[in-house]
């Protein structure tokens, strides 16, 4: 048991910070971006692994968020976690999905709208961002945590007065923080509309990669989305906001007429592989893509049992 700082206040940084309370340690967190302010805030969000490797460990790290998602969902209601049934459109179902082993009810469905063929219908948890990230800061203040914002120009120093050991949740701050050049920005703008009385989510990845989304939460829906490669602007474009509500309308027609409450634009820390992975007093913790949700629960376990 030791003091630990965890770099990084996003979903990555919470859900580490809490487990590393649970085993014992004292954990200070520090942030340049508090929990609202992060990439996490921005995320949609569902289970789904997307855009995150290698397929192997993501799949393990899946299964095991899937099922701490699911019972948060089930032992607090006000936690922003909520297991909700949704449809992926897919042209072809002639092979089960790589993750179907991770999903408990996965079945093919035909109940698609006009134009669509067909798809996979499941339940996956789905995370109010805001309210989740709320719910997490809490359950690290109240198991002993602190989070203080600070800007850092390197990774913190162990020993000698410091901690004793780092935890690296930068997200994208990882390419500078722990110079490392892999890992870069995946652009991506959703668009908030209002809460129409929609309580399932969709989902379709176009023929080029381009994921068109919907995903209700309690006040509003989550329109998405975008995949910019390289992009670093957070600016919300009108043009692309158009685009990605044309498509929506096509997924799910109930959207029509619906207001738009705001634009949000967030940079998902892509790397070729995520990176979990202890050196000296170290350990990293970044490079999830866009999994960051998904992925959470099973690398913070990962990186408790780094830290014994
Ligand atoms: C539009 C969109 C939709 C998404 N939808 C989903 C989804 O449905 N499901 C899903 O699983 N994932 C989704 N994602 C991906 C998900 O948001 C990310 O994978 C996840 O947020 C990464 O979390 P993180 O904690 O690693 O990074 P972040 O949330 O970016 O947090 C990084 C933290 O590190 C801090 N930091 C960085 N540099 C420094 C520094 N120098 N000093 C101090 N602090 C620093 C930041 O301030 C911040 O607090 C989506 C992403 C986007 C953009």
């Amino acid at each position: 048991m030791g003091r630990v700082t965890v770099v990084g206040a996003g979903v990555l940084g919470l859900s580490c910070a809490f487990r590393l309370l649970e085993a014992g340690h004292r954990v200070d967190v520090l942030a340049r971006e508090l929990p609202r302010e992060t990439t996490s805030a921005v995320a949609a969000a569902i289970w789904y692994p997307y855009r995150a490797w290698p397929q192997e460990l993501v799949l393990r790290w899946s299964r095991a968020s899937y099922e701490a998602l699911a019972t948060i969902a089930a032992e607090d209601p006000d936690s922003g976690v909520r297991m909700m049934r949704g449809i992926e459109v897919v042209p072809r179902r002639d092979a089960l999905p790589w993750w179907a082993d991770a999903v408990p009810d996965l079945a093919e469905t035909l109940d698609v709208p006009p134009g669509f063929d067909g798809g996979w219908s499941f339940t996956a948890p789905r995370v109010e961002m805001p309210v989740y990230l709320d719910w997490l800061v809490a359950r690290v203040l109240e198991a002993g945590g602190t989070l203080t914002r600070l800007n850092l120009h390197g990774l913190p120093r162990t020993g000698d007065g410091g901690p004793d050991a780092v935890v690296n949740c930068s997200g994208i701050g990882a390419r500078f923080l722990a110079s490392d050049q892999t890992v870069h920005p995946v652009q991506g703008q959703v668009v908030l509309v209002e809460q129409t009385g929609l309580d399932r989510w969709w989902l379709h990845s176009e023929g080029a990669g381009v994921p068109t989304y919907v995903i209700p939460r309690s006040r509003d829906i989550v329109v998405g989305g975008t995949d910019v490669e390289g992009e670093w602007s957070r600016t919300p474009s009108p043009d692309v906001a158009a685009s990605i509500l044309r498509r929506a309308l096509r997924l799910v027609p109930e959207l029509a007429g619906a207001e738009v409450l705001g634009h949000k634009v967030g940079l998902r820390p892509a790397r070729p592989e995520v990176r979990v992975e202890r050196v000296g007093d170290v350990v990293h913790c970044y490079g999830h893509g866009g999994a960051g949700v998904t992925l959470s629960w099973g690398c913070a376990d990962e990186v408790a049992e780094l830290l014994g």
